[in-house]
């Protein structure tokens, strides 16, 4: 029998059996087999339907279901499905999707490699930094500084340079040439410590970090925008500019991980400039880049540094790329989302929608187990804590975000838990409307969750 023809609970036998997913401790658990999407709701094998209020993974910027890009993919394997993009040989998605970014990218990084997603694209920017270092003779900057609570990837590489605890110690990380610097995160700011004097001191301990390693042998510093999985925290204003200035400085390279606030989340195509005033060395992203749709990745480069580059390889090839890097088919897709994007303006729509989904979100504080509720557009965070005053984290016993994801799923919305968080990054076609409805479930989940823990 084929396998879209088994029943519900066969489907689940089979996967317990056989499927390995991410991020699990590999004990049985039951599954939500998801089916379908449409806008911003999606469907389960029940006939359950919920407004996705995590687009898929912070990735379905416009909406599921949308039947220009299935043809677009269908169009495009048809035509040409694959070929290698090695060296001298490219094709036409490719050209078109890495010239249309560059007209939206900030500066001079108008220089594109494609990878098959966020970890791909953090690991080359990182070996990208290091051949640039190499070949333009400066080998000894091989060290790289990030930040605890960031997520960039899966990979031997991208995930060293990850700082959430939670995924740190089972698995063994590159050692010696990665350092982690403190997370700004204005609501775990020490008591006493001034905004101001807080920023002062995050953008200090970068400066000190560089000169404790030697500004020549620090090669990057790698920052989300803002530190996405590490529970959507929005560093304070300037922090951005002012930590670019640092790596200005001492000849680092600044590269910014958009994989998260890529194409629209925050309400542009690339955030680092337009929302947050800087032009890093290198921007990473994925996820929106296709809107989820298939899978593709690239690593945004200054044309400054390309050039550095060419003049000085004298025959050495950056001998990093994937099988499936600049894939026609994926580009395709991205090309597509691109002019959807365009044409229906989303992005606009994201600045008009997002501090209404934030200032919606905000009453939330009312209740006595939230302790903050931070984001910018449509990426959004709500704490949860025990000791409200005393900003607690809850024990891990009370399970409270999955307690308020079990509340919110029966009543019509997808939430992601996060230990003591519910993260939030509906599609970004989301209307005031289904933000409503989104709000209203999730307040009547936090009520029922704030009754069970009386
Ligand atoms: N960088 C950031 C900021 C991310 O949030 C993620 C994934 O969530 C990644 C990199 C890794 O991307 P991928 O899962 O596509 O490899």
């Amino acid at each position: 029998m084929p396998p879209q023809d088994l029943a519900n609970d066969q489907r689940a036998a089979l996967d317990a059996r056989h499927l390995i997913h991410p991020w699990t401790d590999f004990r049985e658990q039951p599954v939500l087999i998801l089916e379908e999407g449409n806008g911003v709701h999606v469907r389960d094998s029940n006939g359950h339907r919920m407004i996705d209020g995590i687009g898929g993974m912070w990735c379905v910027n416009i909406g599921y279901g949308r039947k220009e890009m299935a043809q677009a993919i269908a169009a495009q394997a048809e035509k040409l499905c694959y070929y290698s993009p090695f060296g001298f040989l490219s094709n036409t998605p490719s050209i078109e999707l890495a010239a249309k970014l560059a007209s939206y990218a900030p500066g001079d990084l108008t220089r594109v490699f494609f990878t098959t997603g966020g970890s791909t694209a953090v690991d080359t920017a990182m070996r990208l930094a290091s051949f640039y270092f190499n070949v333009t003779g400066r080998p000894g900057k091989r060290h790289i500084i990030t930040r605890d609570l960031a997520y960039h990837g899966s990979t031997h590489l991208s995930a060293s340079l990850s700082g959430k605890p939670s995924d740190r110690g089972l698995i063994d990380l590159v050692e010696g040439t990665i350092h982690h610097i403190s997370a700004p995160n204005p609501y775990r700011r020490p008591e006493g410590v001034s905004a101001e004097a807080f920023l002062d001191q995050k953008v200090q301990e970068l400066e000190d970090k560089i000169l404790e390693l030697g500004s020549e042998n620090v090669a990057c510093f790698i920052a989300e925008p803002i530190l996405a999985s590490g529970g959507v925290i929005v560093p304070p204003a300037g922090y951005h500019s002012r930590t670019l200035e640092v790596c200005r400085r001492h000849d680092v390279l600044y590269i910014s991980d958009e994989v998260v606030t890529g194409f629209g989340r925050n309400g542009a195509i690339f955030a680092s400039e337009p929302v947050y005033g800087i032009v890093p060395d290198m921007i990473t992203c994925a996820k929106g880049l296709t809107s989820g749709y298939v899978p593709l990745g690239a690593v945004m480069v200054s044309d400054r540094l390309y050039r550095q580059i060419a003049e000085t390889t004298e025959g050495r090839i950056f001998a990093n790329g994937f099988t499936y890097s600049s894939h026609p088919v994926a580009c395709a897709a991205g090309l597509k989302n691109l002019e959807i994007m365009e044409r229906e303006g989303i992005c606009a729509h994201v600045r008009e929608v997002g501090p209404y989904f934030q200032a919606a979100l905000k009453p939330l504080m009312d209740s006595p187990i939230v302790g903050d509720v931070r984001g910018s557009h449509l990426m959004a965070c709500v704490e949860y804590v025990s000791d409200k005053n005393a900003r607690t984290v809850p024990p891990q016993a009370w399970q409270i975000a999955q307690r308020i994801i079990r509340e919110t799923m029966p009543r019509g919305l997808m939430v992601r838990p996060m230990g003591s968080m519910v993260i939030m990054s509906p599609p970004l076609i989301i209307t005031r409307a289904e933000i409503d409805e989104l709000v209203a479930i999730l307040r009547e989940a936090t009520e029922v969750v704030t009754e069970q823990l009386r």
